[in-house]
């Protein structure tokens, strides 16, 4: 009997059998889990995240729709645990309507390079805010009977090379930094799932270390889940089953499952350690109440309430970096009484670019874009033109639904599923899809299971222009294209070479060029032949149009003709993803440019900045009005017109630093490092630690944002001008609205230790709060500072003693200095400023505590 196991996985423990045991450390399917069947204990599902609870929708190829909520990043800049747990009740509830238990989220790495590819989909640079809301997620998505999976346990802050890089770090930047998310999730929020990273961590692979995922996760944070691997992870049997990893997925069974069955017959891993990984799934189910779950079917339900929360969160998250006068008054927010014209600009203004690419992409309920927004909003009683300026593709877009009708006359493609390698017959199953994506996983269509088939997709494609159009098909199954009945790319008579696409899955053909008419229909068909599904296949095929070359003068001459120019810049869902790194802080394409010219055109000019990561921003100082918007989720653009118009107050602070340039930056030379070593050399000096540390210039601070209305805050008030080291310290700060409009702040209270006998940044964040007031309204915060606030930790010197004994008795300071010689946090006697801010360069006031001794 094991105490820490639930009753009935107590009692079913022991009727298992030894496969059925094994059966449970693995997948069953590309995103389910395994129960019992032969008992009636079902394969759980499991669904990514985080921003949605996406379903059986993959990789934006699907029927599945879910809300998109803005992305992490963007729950960063709110500042708002409140309002992230919320998110997490609501995403906790769509994980269930698609029949799911588990959410694979939230991703709590730390935004170390502002180049780091899923940084949009992390909270921040800094360990507190990012453990803070990690924590409130974990608990609102649990709440609904809901597991969570914080992740990616550790060192996951970069792309390049994720499946094998080396994360060196050491021991005070892991404990003070990249752990405390993690530790708060657990602590905190009671997570019942951690997923391991990829990359291995000071030579091993995160999946193997024992010190990582039992000494420190269970025996020291009491961790009572389960230890999933990220999909397709490296895994040694007997190494990870040792150190405590729980679940192997997807299903592979290469390192546990039949693997770990085998191991275990063979003496190589003990039958109790099975007993246990076995026993802590089954556990974790238990205690969600999830042994008794009938077969469900997924469902894609629209609710006004939950858009009405993502529309919340996206206004809370967008932070006003600058808000200059033109004329008298700031450019923000648009006196729409008196504007008459307004110039929509830019590539992310006609399309909405709502978040990053990669397992977290999602099929939203909706979609609109800035410029339909402002269109709807404004419309009526403003002029609204629209010039897209130039163009930011990365790779070409998908043939979507406005521009493809299916033979049926619904808009996108038509497929036709045949039950054999050859498209003989009658179709076995058919259903239209609203883009050129085309993937599928476990079922080919919906409630239609086939390892063997061929699948056929049809759409008439009208383009908007005449010209070249080059047509570019990556495959992960056998794939051909067909225009106007004519084979334009075959790859399925001559296969391409593997490629880094869907995750190394993918392969790319080579492009095709065929001339196409504007406004006249063409056929196109997708033909697929499967001889075998291994976990997911399908393929997409892309269409770049030609770009017209006076695009950035036409913009030029609508921003001069209007009286404001909007420009929505930013990247899109291939410059920001998972499994690859940005080269350059630079915004892609001729952005800089486009911006440049249109402020020189028009001074009355607002910029969107529509990234989840930091872009350099060159024409910063010349444009009076700069939003971030970020991936903001399906509301976005909804949102975005509620803080241009003034509807709302722009409640976002930044979660990270958006350095001057790339140079400048803590990981600098070591991002993303050579040969598979990311040598995490900057230490403890992330962020806004490294540019305070090293008094650095940045273009906007972290924790910087503007509001339209003005805050008053007070100096902090400290219950006592001295207490004992490690004893709390409270502090209060009254803030008041001392302008005309309701609006939020931010207060951020960071210590600054005044001098430590190791190195310690300049101050860090160790406490904050978000109040929003109306005109003329005050409130008191307050914070309690603990001990771990103050401390650091301490790897310590073990061998302390030894060398001190060795040297001369005759050298009595030596012989009187204590060092520990257990690692631990530790605080440190003397003085300590309590740093109260608006952002890490803006400080209000400074109280001093001193910490004494014993
Ligand atoms: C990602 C995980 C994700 C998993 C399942 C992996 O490639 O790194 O974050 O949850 O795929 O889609």
């Amino acid at each position: 009997m094991n105490p820490e196991l639930g009753p009935r996985t107590q009692q079913v423990l022991g009727q298992l059998t030894l496969e059925e045991k094994a059966a449970i450390t693995a997948g069953s399917g590309f995103f389910h889990m395994t129960g019992v069947e032969r008992l009636g204990i079902p394969n759980w599902l499991t669904t990514d995240g985080p921003n949605g609870a996406r379903g059986s929708s993959f990789l934006g190829s699907g029927d599945s729709k879910s809300t998109a909520i803005p992305t992490g990043s963007a729950l960063g800049a709110t500042w708002d645990p409140e309002l992230v747990e919320a998110l997490g009740v609501m995403l906790g509830d769509e994980t269930r309507t698609k029949a799911c238990r588990v959410l694979l989220a939230p991703t709590v790495n730390l935004h170390r390079a502002p180049l780091a590819g899923r940084n949009f989909e992390c909270f921040s640079e800094d360990p507190l805010l990012s453990g803070v809301l990690a924590a409130a997620y974990v608990r609102g998505v649990q709440s609904r009977g809901v597991v969570t999976t914080v992740k990616h346990f550790v060192g996951n802050e970069c792309e390049t090379d994720r499946w094998t890089s080396n994360s060196v770090i050491d021991e005070r930047a892991l404990r003070e930094l990249y752990l405390v998310p993690f530790e708060y999730a657990v602590r905190d929020g009671g997570t019942l799932g951690v997923m391991t990273s990829y990359n291995r961590v000071n030579g091993a692979y995160c999946t193997e270390q024992r010190s990582l995922l039992t000494d420190l996760l269970r025996d020291e944070w009491g961790f009572d889940g389960f230890i999933t691997t990220d999909w397709m992870s490296g895994a040694d049997t007997v190494l990870s089953a040792e150190a405590g990893l729980t679940v192997e997925m997807p299903a592979g069974n290469r390192a546990f499952g039949t693997a770990l069955a085998a191991a275990v017959r063979e003496g190589r891993v003990d039958e109790t350690t099975l007993d246990l990984l076995a026993g802590r799934m089954l556990s974790v189910f238990e205690s969600i109440g999830a042994w008794d779950d009938e077969p469900a079917v997924e469902r894609s339900i629209d609710r006004p309430e939950h858009r009405a929360l993502a529309r919340r969160a996206a206004s809370g998250s967008m932070v006003l970096l600058r808000n200059m006068p033109v004329g008298g008054a700031p450019v923000l927010p648009l006196a729409v009484g008196s504007v008459r014209s307004i110039a929509v600009i830019g590539p992310n203004a006609g399309r909405a670019q709502i978040m990053g690419g990669g397992s977290s992409n999602l099929r939203p309920f909706h979609r609109t874009s800035p410029l339909d927004a402002l269109r709807a909003r404004l419309g009526d009683t403003v002029e609204i033109t629209y010039a897209e300026g130039c163009n930011i593709d990365k790779a070409p877009p998908l043939i979507s639904g406005s521009e493809a009708v299916a033979p049926n006359g619904e808009p996108g493609f038509l497929l036709e599923l045949f039950d054999d390698t050859t498209f003989d017959g009658e179709p076995v199953g058919t259903a239209t899809r609203d883009t050129s994506r085309v993937l599928f996983g476990d079922e080919v269509l919906p409630g239609i299971r086939l390892r063997r088939f061929a699948l056929r997709a049809t759409a008439d494609y009208t383009p908007t222009v005449t010209g070249e159009h080059s047509f570019e098909l990556t495959q992960v199954s056998p794939t051909r294209v067909l225009v106007d009945g004519v084979v334009v790319a075959d790859g399925i008579t001559e296969r391409p070479p593997p490629s880094s696409a869907f995750f190394g899955f993918g392969a790319s053909v080579p492009p095709a060029m065929v001339r196409l008419e504007a406004g006249s229909a063409h056929r196109v068909v997708i033909e697929f032949v499967v001889e075998h599904v291994m976990m997911f296949g399908g393929a997409d095929l892309r269409v770049r149009a030609p770009f017209p070359s006076d695009a950035m003068a036409v913009a030029v001459e609508a921003a001069a003709a209007a009286d404001v120019a909007v420009v929505v810049v930013g990247t899109n869902d291939d410059w920001e993803t998972e499994g690859e790194d940005r080269t350059t802080l630079s915004l892609p394409g001729a952005q800089d440019e486009l911006v440049a010219a249109v402020v020189a055109a028009n001074p009355r000019t607002v910029v969107v900045v529509n990234t989840g990561a930091p872009v350099a921003m060159p024409w910063a100082d010349d444009v009076p009005a700069i939003v971030q918007s970020w991936l903001g989720g399906q509301e976005m653009a909804d949102a975005l017109v509620d803080v241009l118009v003034g509807d709302t107050d722009p409640g976002g602070r930044l979660p990270t630093t958006f350095p001057l340039r790339v140079e400048h930056t803590p990981s600098y030379g070591n991002f993303p490092g050579d040969n598979g070593e990311v040598v995490y050399a900057e230490g403890l000096l992330v962020g806004y630690r490294w540019y305070d540390s090293r008094h650095l210039p940045v273009l906007f601070p972290f924790g910087h944002g503007g509001s339209y209305t003005t805050f008053d805050v007070g100096a902090p008030v400290l219950s006592a001008a001295s207490v004992a080291a490690g004893d709390t310290v409270g502090v209060e700060v009254t803030v008041t609205n001392t302008g005309s409009r309701r609006g939020s702040h931010v207060v951020q209270c960071y210590v600054r230790p005044h001098g430590a006998r190791v190195f310690r940044p300049d101050k860090e964040l160790k406490a904050f709060r978000k109040v929003t007031l109306d005109p003329g309204a005050s409130t008191t915060v307050a914070f309690d500072l603990d001990h771990r606030a103050f401390a650091y930790w301490d790897p310590a010197q073990p061998e302390w003693p030894e060398l001190r004994a060795r040297q001369a008795p005759t050298l009595p300071q030596l012989q009187a200095e204590q060092r520990r010689t257990e690692p631990g946090w530790t605080v440190e006697p003397g003085r300590y400023d309590i740093v109260i801010a608006n952002s890490a360069t803006d400080i209000v006031a400074v109280a001093t505590v001193e910490l004494t001794a014993g």
